[in-house]
């Protein structure tokens, strides 16, 4: 803070530096904050406790209760091979999706399996878990062991 004397005499100056430093803190507020929400969304994809965290925000909005504690979850997660239960085929863990193999039960355990985007998306709301490992056999023969 400049002492009364001094800014009295020249005010503008200090008025234009204390509107500098206001918006250098505010710029570096907005860089801070990016980086944070950054962070965050790589915690929540690549973390089984950012993974559980969006399976519990999915259950919510889908207004279905978790029947799967984060401990379990955790547990669950780190035994999985990092591959695609439909089509076999292996990713990181970060990339496979949370499938739940009955669309009308909760995420529990039973009822989860990592999936790729493709199958996922294709099994959608309409396949059963049995169709879709026939459809996902005919995903792996297509799309992917054809080029290894
Ligand atoms: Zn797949």
């Amino acid at each position: 803070m400049p002492s009364k004397i001094n800014y009295w005499k020249n005010p503008d100056k200090y008025r234009k530096a204390s509107r500098d430093c206001n918006r250098k803190r505010y710029e570096n507020d907005l860089e801070f904050r990016k980086k944070g929400a950054i962070r965050s969304e790589n915690w929540r994809r690549t973390t089984a406790k950012g993974r559980y965290c969006t399976i519990k925000k999915s259950s919510r909005i889908r207004k279905m209760p978790l029947e799967i504690t984060q401990k379990e979850f955790i547990k669950w997660f780190n035994e999985q091979k990092p591959n695609c239960y439909y089509c076999k085929k292996p990713n990181n863990k970060e990339n496979l999706e949370i499938e739940r193999l009955d669309n009308n039960m909760p995420y529990k355990l039973g009822n989860i399996k990592f999936a790729c985007h493709d199958c996922n998306s294709v099994k959608g709301e309409i396949l059963s878990e049995k169709e879709m490992l026939i459809v996902g056999k005919l995903i792996m023969e297509k799309k992917w062991k054809t080029k290894i």
